[in-house]
């Protein structure tokens, strides 16, 4: 352990500090693949505000440290992963949800606001913040901001970064600044709030967040649409967008994921069938009984083998909470799971399905696969025994097929979990190199000496 630092750490923090091994630990994981050997911070440290942060940034760069900010540790590329020597920072003391603006439609919150909680808040005053990641219960705001995680509702409403208008961010030279004003629309100077969201905490740590709220939708409705063919479930989607309104959903899942969540959650979901598409409609009543009464035509007409619509607010939850169960259903089948995150075109999504089959069959893995059909978003669930040699390197092999295959149909490596550390390899392969090397100067500009999240995208 490093004396010297340690003691000015102390200086700070006082007890909000963890060194010890066994405390340690966990903090050198997320939710990506575990990696062969693990690498463990030196310290974990809890601010509880932004001049701590401040304080910490600066004794990183005096005993070249790298610092690694956190939120829930639910990301699935590495993005909390320890590369170097690293101080992580843990959010959990700043996770206030410091005000809400009923008139200007804008909420204040630390980094660590859970985005169940923040969804709550503003539902209590009849608000609506839309980003909705499946593990919202813990996922916090600090998180979705750096990744600009999406959700179901992304395809009607955008994803974070369609939701902040104003950070306050410490910079690897431990200033802090505002990257914009708390207002809704704002072309003032560049947009440097654009540029942190989604930056993955590599360019500086975000320390207060400014979000954009919107009216709450004042009624919604689930339904579920099973097909026997997958090529008829997405030209349904395809149908149902081109018929002139958005639903707030339009998510898919085949029948490995089907039949898997019904066998350890069972919910009553009909597991004979290829795909079913989770369609929600929002808005006010009059408006979701026409877009209902035009999605039920359309769905008869693309063959839909059988329709279940729900019939109450109880119902509709009762089949979110099995949509968002999908990952825990999965985890039942092997040891590890493995979430990827590709997006194609929307007209690409029947080859990406069966492609993802195709190469899954090759190597002999279990699949699951699911994902936001509106938005050509898919996420295959690979369920593994990565402790199989052979098996690990058959998936190595099936996941630069699965990222080449998505770039070949005119598609990228993520549409919401980011790059990380695990995606990193395959970034030249996705962006202009001209793109990237710009990306790279941007990162050495706030950050000259790597000490913020470093090795990270790039
Ligand atoms: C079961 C499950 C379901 C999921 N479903 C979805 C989904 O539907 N949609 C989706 O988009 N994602 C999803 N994810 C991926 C991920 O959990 C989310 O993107 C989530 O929002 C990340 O939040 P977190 O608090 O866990 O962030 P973390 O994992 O702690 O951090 C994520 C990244 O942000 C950086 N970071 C954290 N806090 C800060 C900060 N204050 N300043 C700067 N950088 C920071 C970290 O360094 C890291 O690079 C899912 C993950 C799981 C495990």
């Amino acid at each position: 352990m490093d004396k010297a630092l340690f003691e000015e750490l102390k200086r700070i923090y006082k007890d909000d500090i963890l060194y010890k091994k066994e405390d340690i630990y966990p903090y050198a994981y997320d939710t990506s693949p575990n990696p062969k050997e693990i690498m463990l911070p030196e310290f974990v440290v809890y601010p509880t505000n932004s001049s701590q942060v401040s304080q910490t940034v600066l004794l990183g760069l005096k005993y070249n440290v790298s610092i690694i900010p956190r939120g829930a540790g639910t990301c699935h590329c590495g993005g909390c992963r320890v590369k170097t020597k690293s101080i992580v920072m843990h959010f959990s003391k700043m996770d206030k949800i410091l005000e809400i603006n009923k008139e200007d439609l804008t909420m204040r919150v630390q980094p660590n606001a859970v985005i169940k909680n923040i969804n709550e808040k503003a539902e209590e005053l009849n608000l609506f913040f839309p980003p909705d990641p499946s593990n919202l219960a813990v996922s916090t705001i600090g998180g979705a901001v750096a990744l600009s995680s999406g959700g179901p509702r992304t395809f009607k409403y955008g994803s974070t970064k369609d939701y902040v208008v104003n950070l306050e961010v410490v910079l690897a030279d431990g200033k802090i600044i505002k990257t914009g004003s708390d207002i809704a629309k704002n072309v003032t100077g560049y947009n440097l709030t654009s540029l942190f969201v989604g930056s993955e905490g590599t360019l500086g740590i975000i320390t207060e967040i400014t979000l954009k709220l919107i009216p709450k939708p004042q009624t919604r409705l689930v339904t579920l649409a099973y097909f026997n063919d997958l090529l008829e479930a997405t030209s349904a989607v395809n149908s149902i967008i081109n018929s002139g309104f958005i639903p707030a959903t339009l998510d898919l899942l085949d029948k490995n994921t089907i039949t898997t969540i019904e066998k350890y959650n069972p919910c009553g979901l009909l597991c004979d069938k290829e795909a079913v598409l989770l369609i929600e409609l929002d808005g006010f009543r009059e408006c979701v009984d026409f877009e209902c009464a035009k999605v039920l035509k359309i769905l008869k007409e693309s063959n839909a083998a059988q329709i279940i619509q729900a019939q109450n607010e109880e119902e509709n939850e009762k089949i979110w909470r099995a949509r968002r169960s999908s990952f825990a259903a999965v985890t039942k089948l092997r040891p590890n799971v493995i979430t990827e995150d590709v997006v194609v075109p929307r007209s690409k999504i029947v080859p990406l399905v069966r492609g993802i089959q195709d190469i899954c069959a090759k190597y002999n893995i279990i699949v699951c696969i699911m994902g936001h059909a509106g938005d050509g978003n898919i996420h295959p669930n690979f369920a593994l025994d990565l402790s199989d040699r052979l098996e690990k390197e058959n998936f190595e092999k099936a996941k630069d097929e699965l990222f080449a295959l998505a770039i070949s149909l005119g598609g990228s490596l993520s549409g919401e979990h980011g790059i990380g550390y695990e995606k990193k390899k395959y970034l030249k392969d996705a962006l202009d190199s001209g793109a990237i090397e710009y990306m790279e100067k941007i990162k050495k500009l706030f950050d000259p000496n790597n000490i913020i999240n470093p090795y990270k995208m790039f």
